[in-house]
């Protein structure tokens, strides 16, 4: 697995991990949010509800009492003012809804529906005994809201003047709202609930929208990271490593002053080579050649003159080369050849090349220079080290038979 995939994978799940976890926190968050909204605003709701009904029994009722024998006035009903008020709003804010919804009211428009009924018998069954308010969701979609009940509880005896039975009504009201509806309340009990509803659905849709909008910033910053990380990676850590490896690599596989292989490297493309060869039942040869009286050249024009002709020998070597094969330096001023699919008779003949190439024509400042050449083809049999030994004993012969000449490893047996 290259570094670049290791690196891209580790930053991938850190990221991944990072964005599940800010995800997670921002969802709750803004949905939290907006559910502390909507609790504010039926709060606010609830509370102005109380401030109209506080409203209407200390200041407007007193006043308009004394009409009651001739005139009922329902304005004069706290519940009736709060939710006359109240109403008003919903041109301005739809959705938003007060109540007092009563399981058995005067004014038939407060009769509780099925889930304020619910409400009601909880508060009259104890379930919300200890609770001053429940909260709770109606509805479905855009219709989505929470409520805010409290229970309507009769604790003033006056309320029983009106509610109690008709005979005791103000005839009044009885004329307004009938003798059928509203009576037999007793003390101490709950009648109904005083309600607040407030739409969830635009402040659940703006928290989402939110969740989205950070989201996609987040992400986006990620994708941003994720590309200057792998820029910078590349500038500052693979490019550098790759321009490293490959002079390690040099240096490793390298003879500095030829340029060829060196004798590690030929080694272990030999090692491949006969692998691949014996794959492909081919053939393959080595030629061994070493400079004559190389020593000579050295103490007459020089140790530099001697490394100037080594290295036009190697120019020469690889200019007859085919790509294939591979030219590699095996020590001080001997070279070795690897020619692949090559059976003896062509070995020999490239070996013969080389020969002339190297003796024909003059080096630079230093003349003629000759090499002698030992030719080994493979049987397919022997190990890397023997087949080079069989070169190199050719070579050995070829030096004794004279030098600018090449000797076959069969007939140097
Ligand atoms: P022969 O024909 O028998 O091969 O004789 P020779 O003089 O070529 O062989 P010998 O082994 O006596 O001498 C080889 C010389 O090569 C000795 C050594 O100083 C020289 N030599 C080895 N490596 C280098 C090198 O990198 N640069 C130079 N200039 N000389 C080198
Ligand atoms: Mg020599
Ligand atoms: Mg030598």
């Amino acid at each position: 697995m290259s570094l670049r995939l290791k690196f891209n994978l580790v930053l991938a799940a850190v990221l991944l991990l990072a964005a599940a976890g800010a995800g997670g926190y921002v969802h709750r968050f803004v949905q939290q949010s907006a559910i502390e909204e909507v609790q504010h605003n039926s709060q606010i709701m609830m509370h102005s509800a109380m401030a109209i009904r506080d409203y209407t029994t200390e200041l407007i009722k007193p006043h308009l009492d004394v009409t009651l024998a001739e005139k009922f006035l329902p304005q004069t009903v706290p519940a009736y003012a709060a939710t006359e008020t109240l109403r008003r709003l919903q041109s301005r804010f739809p959705g938003y809804e007060y109540k007092e919804a009563v399981l058995n009211p005067t004014n038939l428009r407060d009769r509780a529906n099925e889930w304020e009924e619910r409400v009601i018998n909880d508060f009259r069954d104890g379930k919300a005994e200890l609770k001053k308010e429940v909260t709770g969701e109606v509805g479905e979609g855009m219709h989505r809201a929470m409520y805010v009940a409290r229970p309507i509880t009769i604790k003033q005896p006056q309320c029983l003047a009106c509610h109690s039975t008709p005979q005791v009504a103000p005839p009044t009201m009885i004329k307004v709202y009938g003798d059928k509806n509203g009576f037999g309340w007793s003390m101490n009990e709950t009648v109904g609930i005083q309600v607040v509803k407030v739409p969830m659905y635009f402040p659940l849709e703006k928290a989402r929208q939110t969740f989205y909008n950070v989201m996609g910033a987040l992400v986006a910053s990620f994708v941003l990271l994720f590309v200057v990380l792998n820029l910078s990676l590349s500038s500052l850590v693979i490019e550098p490593m790759a321009r490293l490896n490959r002079k390690l690599e040099d240096l490793a596989t390298k003879d500095f002053l030829t340029d060829l292989v060196n004798r590690r490297r030929f080694f272990e493309r030999l090692e491949a080579e006969m692998a691949e060869t014996r794959i492909r039942k081919s053939s393959l040869s080595v030629v061994m050649l070493d400079i004559d009286f190389f020593k000579r050249i050295n103490d007459t024009f020089g140790h530099d003159s001697g490394d100037v002709v080594l290295k036009a020998t190697a120019l020469r070597v690889r200019e007859l080369l085919r790509s294939s094969d591979c030219a590699a330096r095996f020590g001080g001023e001997e070279f070795i050849l690897l020619l692949k699919e090559t059976p003896v008779d062509a070995a020999m003949a490239m070996a013969e090349a080389v020969r002339a190439r190297i003796a024909s024509v003059p080096f630079d400042s230093v003349g003629h220079v000759s090499a002698s050449f030992g030719v080994a083809t493979w049987d397919h049999k022997e190990d890397s080290h023997a087949l080079i030994k069989r070169a190199d004993t050719a070579l050995y012969v070829a030096k004794s038979r004279g030098r600018n000449c090449v000797v076959q490893a069969e007939e140097a047996k």
